[in-house]
């Protein structure tokens, strides 16, 4: 894959690029905290973007998308959208410097990777990291990492149009192998947090469907949280946002809030006190209650939270008879996507068939089924 880059790089603009990669992540844990000021706990992947790159001295960036095998140019001073989808990311990214004035040129850059496109990894991210990060560092800029991802983020904002919260860009750069990342998403603090993996293995299930009620369930969703947050608020007014709250505040409130209401309010702060319990887990060795975590999730994003679907259900139920997985949930905004399982590696190959096949019965497709590792961070390679 590397080499396939660097080769385009050669036969497109001749020279010699440098190679960076940005991965994409998945979220152990923490689902619908982060705008709720609350945890997660991301962690990045090896599914990789590659990205070679050379800055060319004029004003122009010319970039090309291996994986789409489109070209797209734009001054830096140019700050207009592009036709091409893919190109906004990369076009938003460089914004970001253009507008703080940081001292960049042109470039000519070759990407392409691995990491499914809307599959809930966050390919985007990845994107806008791996970008945020070789102009950093072909320019010799010294911005520090948490800054990289905020400029990320903000480029997902407004080349976009995705209001994300911080996890996606802040995973793909903080990445740290074998690592968990307990991230705040109140105040952006971290801490690493080491998973042993060496019995386990992560395995993803992709449902290859992405129902369209997504984006304005979303919507409703953080709508219902503030609602639930300004009940809160009446009796509780030392509580910011629902990651302050308490099950037992909750609790006393059930008669004011609408049913749908305290549904959403409960599933958030049981899912922050989740994160808190999933880190002692780890600290503990003890992946067989981190899984069983993962799936009181599940149960909470399903049926609290309402944001599963009959695809996923399917894939997290079929693995509740199966002594080798120790947890399965859905990840991500829900509605379709992948879920995440925390299998026994001995046993992965007869899961998987497992999964492939009473999921083709029912649906009559096959997940897709990928196995990945906890790696570090967008880096340099060459
Ligand atoms: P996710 O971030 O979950 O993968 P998004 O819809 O946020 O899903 O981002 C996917 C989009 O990012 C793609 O439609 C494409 O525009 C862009 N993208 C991601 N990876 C690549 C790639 N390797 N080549 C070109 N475009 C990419
Ligand atoms: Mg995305």
């Amino acid at each position: 894959m590397q080499n396939t880059i660097i080769q385009i790089f050669k036969d497109l603009y001749q020279g010699e690029p440098v190679l960076f990669r940005a991965p994409g992540r998945i979220n152990l844990l923490g689902e619908h905290t982060d705008y709720n000021e609350g945890f997660v706990l991301p962690a990045a992947i090896d599914r990789e973007i590659f990205f070679a790159i050379r800055p060319n001295e004029t004003d122009v960036c010319n970039v090309y998308a291996v994986d789409m095998k489109e070209q797209d140019s734009f001054h830096l001073t140019d700050p207009a959208k592009s036709e091409l989808a893919w190109a906004n990311y990369i076009r938003g990214t460089v914004q970001q410097f253009v507008k703080a004035a940081y001292a960049i040129s042109g470039f000519d850059l070759v990407f392409g990777g691995n990491i499914p496109l809307g599959a809930g990894l966050s390919s985007s991210a990845a994107l806008e990291c791996g970008t945020a990060t070789a102009l950093n560092e072909i320019f010799e800029l010294g911005i520090p990492k948490v800054s990289l991802a905020l400029m990320a983020q903000k480029a997902e904002h407004e080349y976009a149009g995705v209001k994300c919260g911080i996890m996606d860009q802040f995973a793909s750069i903080h990445g740290k192998h074998s690592n968990v990342i307990l991230l705040d998403c109140r105040s952006v603090s971290y801490t690493y947090h080491p998973i042993d993996l060496t019995q386990y293995t992560l395995l993803l299930c992709n449902t290859g469907v992405k129902h369209s009620l997504a984006d304005s369930e979303y919507n409703t969703r953080r709508q219902e949280c503030e609602q639930g947050l300004q009940t809160i608020r009446t009796q509780y007014p030392l509580v910011e946002s629902l990651r302050d709250a308490t099950s037992a505040m909750v609790m006393t409130l059930h008669y004011q809030l609408s049913t749908v209401v305290f549904n959403r309010c409960m599933y958030v702060v049981q899912e922050n006190e989740r994160v808190q319990q999933a880190v002692k887990a780890l600290a503990n060795h003890d992946l067989k209650l981190f899984g069983s975590l993962m799936y009181q999730t599940h149960a909470g994003l399903s049926e609290l939270y309402e944001v599963s679907c009959p695809e996923l259900d399917l894939l997290v139920d079929l693995t509740l008879d199966r002594p080798e997985v120790s947890g399965s949930r859905m990840m991500g905004g829900g509605f379709g996507g992948c879920t995440l399982n925390l299998v026994e590696t001995q046993h992965l190959e007869s899961l998987t068939d497992f999964l492939s096949e009473s999921y083709h019965r029912v649906y009559g497709k096959m997940p897709e089924v990928y196995p990945v590792k906890i790696v570090d961070g967008c880096n340099r390679l060459i």
